[in-house]
C-alpha cells in the first residue's frame, strides 16, 4: 500500500494532536483570573514542546501581545512569524556580548539581569541616539537570575543608570507559587512591592507571577501574569482540580501483538516477567521521543478507557504494553499515551517528574496534528 504524504498523518504510528483553541481558551482563563486581565504569554522551549510558532500566532489572534521566549534565537524565529509591530517579544535569559544589534534590528526586548547588562543596553542606545525597550528583572528569592537585592539598592539610589533606556517592563520570578502555604510567596511578594515603588515606572508595567502565582489571587497580580504551563493545559494548582483545559492528546498504533507464555520475560534486561499467559503488544514511541525511561513497568496507556500497563523497559523507539485485557487487539489498533484518560499532570507523577518535563520533552518524530486554528 502506498500512503500519501498527508494520509501519513492521520494513519501515523505516533500522532501528537494539539489543541490550539484550548490554548487559546487557557490564556484568556488565566488573565479572567487577575482583577486587571492581562497576560503575558510564555513560549520558550518551543512553547513548552506544542509549537512556538502556531501556539504565538493563534495567541497573538486571541490578543496577546506580549510574549516571552528563553533564548534570542527563539525569539527571532518567532519574530519571524509574528512579524507585527505591536507584538513584544522578550528574552528572559539576559543579554549576553553581541547581542544588542539583534535586539535592536528584530525589535526584541532583552531582560537585563544585572547592573552590567543595564550599562551594556544604556551604552547602546546612547551611540544608536535613540532610547530601546528592554525588561529589566530582579531577583526576589529564586537566585537564578535577575538583580541580586544589592543591585537593586544601587539603581534605586542611583536612576540615572537607566538614562537613554526605555524601561518597558519590571519582573520578578516566584520559587514556590505552586504551593499556597510556602512562606517564601510573600516574601517575593513584598519584595516586589517594595522595589516597584522604589524604582521608576516601567512604561509597560510590572510583574511577578508565572502560571500559579497567578492563582495566588490579586496581591501576587501586579500589572500583568506571565504564564506558560498552563496554556498548555498543564495544572498551575497541584493537588486541586486542574482549571486548564487539556491540550495535547498523543496517540500510537499499535505495530505488533504477540501471545508469551508464563516465565517469559519482555524488553532489555529482562526487567519484567509474565506470571501467567499474556498478551503483549508494542508501540512506536520511546525514551528518544520523551517517553521517559521512568515509565518503565510503571506507565500506562489507555483502549476504549482501560488502562494498559508498560511492561518491561521502554526502549529508545519502542514501548511493549500488557494488553491481555483486548486479546483480540491488532496492529493498526490506537491507544492513547496521553489524552483524557491520563493528562500531562498524571503521566509526569507515573514518571516521577513534573508535567513541564513531559511537555518539552514531547519528540520531534511524532506526526503533530493541530487543530481549532
Ligand atoms: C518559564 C518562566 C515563566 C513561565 O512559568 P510557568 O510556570 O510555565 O507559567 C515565567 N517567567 C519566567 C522568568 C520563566 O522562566
Amino acid at each position: 500500500m502506498i500512503i500519501d504524504p498527508l494520509d501519513a498523518m492521520t494513519t501515523a504510528p505516533t500522532r501528537l494532536e494539539i489543541n490550539l483553541a484550548a490554548i487559546a481558551a487557557n490564556w484568556r482563563r488565566v488573565a479572567s483570573e487577575t482583577p486587571h486581565g492581562r497576560a503575558a504569554a510564555v513560549v520558550k522551549a518551543d512553547g513548552y514542546g506544542c509549537g512556538a510558532v502556531p501556539v504565538g500566532q493563534t495567541l497573538y489572534g486571541a490578543g496577546a501581545r506580549l510574549f516571552f521566549t528563553a533564548h534570542l534565537s527563539e525569539a527571532l524565529a518567532l519574530r519571524q512569524a509574528l512579524p507585527q509591530p505591536d507584538a513584544e517579544i522578550g528574552v528572559f535569559n539576559g543579554l549576553l556580548p553581541g547581542e544588542a544589534e539583534s535586539y535592536r534590528a528584530h525589535r526584541i526586548l532583552p531582560v537585563l539581569n544585572d547592573l552590567g547588562q543595564i550599562e551594556v543596553w544604556a551604552d547602546f542606545c546612547r551611540r544608536q541616539g535613540i532610547a530601546l525597550p528592554a525588561c529589566i528583572q530582579i531577583d526576589t528569592g529564586m537566585r537564578r537570575l535577575g538583580l541580586p537585592p544589592y543591585e537593586v539598592e544601587t539603581l534605586r539610589d542611583e536612576t540615572s543608570r537607566l538614562a537613554g533606556i526605555e524601561f518597558r517592563y519590571l519582573l520578578s520570578h516566584m520559587a514556590a507559587g505552586d504551593d499556597p502555604a510556602h512562606a517564601l510567596n510573600m516574601v517575593q511578594r513584598d519584595a516586589f512591592a517594595a522595589a516597584c515603588s522604589a524604582l521608576p515606572r516601567p512604561s509597560g508595567g510590572t510583574m511577578l507571577a508565572a502560571s500559579s502565582g497567578a492563582f495566588l489571587g490579586p496581591d501576587y497580580a501586579f500589572d500583568w501574569v506571565r504564564p506558560g504551563y498552563a496554556l498548555y493545559g498543564g495544572n498551575p494548582v497541584p493537588g486541586r482540580p486542574n482549571p486548564m483545559t487539556p491540550v495535547v492528546r498523543l496517540a500510537a498504533r499499535i505495530l505488533q501483538t504477540r501471545r508469551i507464555t508464563r516465565g517469559d520475560t519482555v524488553g532489555y534486561g529482562a526487567t519484567w516477567t509474565a506470571e501467567k499467559p499474556s498478551h503483549i503488544a508494542t508501540i512506536a514511541l520511546g525514551y528518544a521521543d520523551g517517553y521517559l525511561r521512568s515509565l518503565s513497568s510503571r506507565g500506562v496507556v489507555h483502549l476504549d478507557g482501560t488502562p494498559i500497563p508498560v511492561v518491561g523497559r521502554v526502549s529508545m523507539d519502542l514501548v511493549t504494553l500488557d494488553i491481555s485485557a483486548f486479546p483480540d487487539s491488532s496492529p493498526g489498533l490506537e491507544v492513547e499515551v496521553i489524552g483524557p484518560h491520563q493528562g500531562v499532570d498524571a503521566v509526569a507523577e507515573k514518571a516521577g517528574t513534573i508535567g513541564y518535563e513531559i511537555l518539552t520533552g514531547l519528540g520531534a518524530r511524532y506526526a503533530r496534528i493541530y487543530s481549532g486554528e
